[in-house]
């Protein structure tokens, strides 16, 4: 296979001075996008600033005879966000990559994560990613192209213990994407997830010594590919971490019909409902499919 490369394309990537980001700034830059390398600087907990950062993973993409931009702004307002991608108008001319990574994390049980804590991370992770969005869409219609990746998680998926603002603002992000996708089918964009696993300052703290290499270069080739323009994905979410690349859909059982129901009828059915062996992925228009499925059940009157 020829060299996948994104010559003449611009990306925005949201937290690209540290991490994840800086590995998917370095790969694009590399293969000839123009970066803007957005990163805010702010600590672990998404408090303070330092332009430090963004502007070191600039130098090293024009040491190594790239081109990229430093920008500062925070994506957890609507004015950030939209200055992070006029940004990339202004220095580039257009947009057609966003990647929004960024993120900060606060802990806490359910009964005790202070309301401050939940909207932080859902600030920067999920209101980051709508205000980015809706920042870039229009430039992305305008001109009939698009990638979008957005970072979700295994606990947004999965979910994770003393962490419900960020399961909250990852699961958050398949409803994001997916919109993305179906209205932005017929403008040639596409959206996608990544649920990434590295080891970042993210594990600051976590005894790694009997893990193996997790680095983010390894999880950067699945961004890069849902980046590009061969790419046609669009609505699916991919793992990858410590060199393990995978899919995740969302499943339906072929699903059980009675004209009516009692609660005894639920619970005598259950396994006929949930039968897994009857699950099919519905795939990015399965609303209709499963509209579809249910209306030909009612017609049919099938038991
Ligand atoms: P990281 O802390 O190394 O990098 C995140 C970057 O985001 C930091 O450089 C930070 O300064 C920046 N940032 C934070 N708030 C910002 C804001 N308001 N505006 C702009 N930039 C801001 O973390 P990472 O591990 O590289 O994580 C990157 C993404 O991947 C996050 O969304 C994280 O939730 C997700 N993720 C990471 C893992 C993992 O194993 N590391 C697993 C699942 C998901």
């Amino acid at each position: 296979m020829d060299e996948l490369r994104f010559d003449g394309r611009v990306a925005v990537i949201s937290g690209a001075g540290r991490g994840l980001g800086r590995a998917y700034a370095l790969l694009l830059a590399n293969r000839g996008a123009k970066v803007v390398v957005n990163d805010n600087g702010s600590a672990i907990l998404g408090e303070g600033e330092d332009e430090g950062p963004a502007q070191q993973v600039v130098r090293e993409i024009e040491a190594a005879g790239g081109e990229a931009l430093a920008s500062v702004d925070s994506v957890a307002t609507c004015e950030g966000a939209s200055a992070i991608v006029q940004s990339a108008l202004d220095a580039f001319g257009r947009v057609d990559i966003l990647i929004h990574n960024a993120g900060n994390v606060r802990y806490g049980a359910l009964d005790e994560i202070a309301v401050e804590d939940f909207h932080s991370v859902l600030d920067v992770h999920l209101m980051g990613a709508f205000y980015l969005v809706r920042a870039a869409f229009p430039h992305m219609k305008a001109q009939n192209y698009g990638r979008v990746v957005l970072t979700s998680s295994i606990g947004g998926f999965y979910g994770n213990q003393a962490c419900v603002n960020y399961a909250v603002s990852k699961s958050g992000m398949i409803g994001l994407s997916n919109v993305i996708a179906l209205e932005g089918e017929e403008h040639g964009i596409r959206s996608n997830l990544i649920l990434p696993g590295a080891m970042t300052r993210m594990a600051d703290g976590l005894d790694t010594s009997q893990y193996p290499p997790l680095g983010p270069e390894l999880v950067a080739p699945m961004v890069g590919w849902l980046a590009h323009e061969d790419c046609a994905l669009s609505g699916e979410a991919l793992v990858a971490i410590g060199g393990r690349m995978a899919k995740i859909d969302m499943l339906e059982t072929h699903g059980v019909f009675q004209p009516h129901w009692t609660i005894e009828q639920v619970a005598a059915r259950m396994e006929e409902i949930a039968d897994p062996a009857t699950y099919a992925d519905l795939g990015l228009h399965g609303y209709r499919a499963h509209l579809g499925q249910s209306f030909e059940m009612a017609r049919n009157g099938r038991l």
